[in-house]
């Protein structure tokens, strides 16, 4: 099921670098080296290609016939069978274990909610993925990174799901060791039960993410173990096939938005680099805009971009508004705290990048409350196949740009639902639950103060009468 590397090939010569995305730097390294930042300046690194040595296909319906090599696992995956667009390592050498099975759903259902006219509103269910999250194309790219790198030992920070991904990777190719850094109390029960019975070695600090975070990057650093944090740019590379995913269930067609949840901001810039190097290839004529969702209790990147005008620039980025809003975080101890624990983040790692998708994609944020992503969240399971509270925070940020007028009822809009809803089963009971005492403990203590459209369980004496009776009521 999996491909290894083999030895390094000498008359293999790379078709990627790894260069600096700050274009007054512009350095660049080998693509055969492992850094999370520029040697120069430290800023964040892109992988390039010198596309006129790649075969690319002269137009995206020729994605098509890597169908007709399923049987080979590399082309059955929904990330490798794009490999000509993330050519970074030989195809010989790339590892999956069948990720980008997904799928794309027309929700009438869910866009009625939204405002949306009819058929023009698609989710993209990232929750199908091995680990249930969207992560899973980003991993098989960095452990095929790490697997060329001859890393044993690879390690991660996380909310839950890029653990929860790394685990299996792991697990399931048995290539190296997985090692995770999770916040204390701060991971939904789905996730760090991944973790543990993938067999990661997983390690919980007394702190949140964004702690976490720090510490896995110093402890890479000096123990050497291969970071997978969406700094590392090769996870990003294969998170670019999530989009190439949905222009092929649109049968090649630009939607006109991507709405996708915001925390450390990989998906989002991801997003913005494939488009980019589609229309350099000339592969799209257009780029959908995009709309980044933060959510209320952790809305760094909205703060800083709609509040504070920080943008790309050109990659002059105006340094000064970050650095000043850092220190009011520092000072007030302002932590993330939202339901959506994936998105629970409030310095974003790729806050840079996703600065120029922004730019790139014409895109705007937006922040909803946990109450509107626990509403958006059941109206998405009673419309559709369900998914985690991050993941609904799109779905909540598209009905907030239909009620602005920002998007139209006859937009084509796609919502990224990244994880899986079986990911975090407390919040879906809690917010189904008749128990008040439940619900003001894990919902209430949020500021959610009502659940308009529970599904509440009916409690019936074990008569036959009295069930006969509850079930003419009610359905
Ligand atoms: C990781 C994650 C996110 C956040 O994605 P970023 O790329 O970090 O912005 C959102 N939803 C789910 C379910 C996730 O696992
Ligand atoms: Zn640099």
């Amino acid at each position: 099921m999996l491909q290894t590397a083999t030895n390094h090939n000498a008359n293999q010569t790379d078709l990627a670098v790894q260069r600096c995305i700050n274009p007054s730097c512009g350095a660049s390294f080998e693509s055969r080296s492992v850094r999370t930042s520029c040697d120069r300046c430290g800023d964040l690194l892109d992988i390039e290609y010198d596309w006129d040595r790649v075969a690319v296909p002269a137009s995206l319906r020729g994605f098509e016939e890597a169908w007709s090599q399923r049987t080979n696992p590399v082309r059955f995956s929904g990330v490798w069978r794009f490999h000509e667009l993330l050519p970074f390592a030989p195809l010989e050498q790339v590892i999956t274990v069948g990720e980008g099975q997904t799928l794309l759903q027309k929700a009438n259902h869910v866009a009625r909610y939204v405002g949306m006219n009819s058929d023009q509103l698609y989710l993209q269910y990232e929750g199908m993925n091995p680990s249930g999250s969207f992560k899973d194309n980003g991993m098989c790219a960095a452990v095929t990174h790490a697997n060329m790198m001859g890393a044993k030992r690879a390690a991660c920070a996380s909310t839950g799901n890029t653990s929860a991904s790394l685990a299996l990777y792991c697990s399931a190719t048995q290539l190296m060791r997985a090692i995770i850094f999770v916040g204390s109390g701060k991971i939904a029960y789905g996730k760090l039960s991944q973790a543990l019975d993938y067999g990661a070695l997983t390690v919980q600090i007394a702190g949140d993410f964004d702690d976490a975070m720090i510490r896995v990057r110093q402890v890479a650093k000096e123990l050497g173990i291969y970071l997978v944090n969406s700094v590392n740019p090769f996870r990003l590379e294969g998170q670019k096939t999530i989009m190439f995913r949905v222009l092929e269930a649109l049968n090649w067609e630009v939607p006109d938005w991507i709405v996708v949840p915001g925390g450390n901001l990989g998906n989002s810039s991801s997003f913005g680099k494939a488009f980019m190097e589609l229309k350099k290839l000339g592969l799209i004529d257009r780029i959908p805009r995009l709309a980044v969702i933060n959510a209320g209790g952790a809305d760094t990147l909205y703060e800083l971009f709609e509040r504070r005008g920080v943008r790309w620039n050109d990659g002059n980025v105006q340094m000064d508004p970050i650095i000043e809003y850092n220190d009011i975080m520092d000072r007030e101890s302002i932590k993330a705290d939202t339901i959506a624990s994936a998105i629970e983040i409030n310095r974003p790692v790729n806050l840079k990048k996703c600065l120029r998708a922004l730019e790139w994609m014409n895109g705007v944020v937006r922040q909803v409350s946990d109450q509107e992503i626990l509403d958006a969240k059941a109206k998405v399971g009673a419309g559709g196949f369900g998914c985690e509270p991050a993941s609904a925070a799109s779905v909540a940020g598209a009905k907030l740009l239909r009620r602005e007028g920002l998007i139209a009822p006859s937009d084509r809009v796609v919502c990224v639902l990244t994880g899986h809803e079986l990911k975090d089963p407390t919040a879906t009971v809690a917010y189904h639950t008749t128990d008040q005492e439940l619900f003001n403990k894990t919902l209430g203590s949020r500021g959610v103060s009502k659940a308009s459209h529970a599904n509440r369980a009916v409690a019936v004496p074990n008569e036959l009468d009295d069930i006969i009776k509850a079930i003419q009521l009610y359905a």
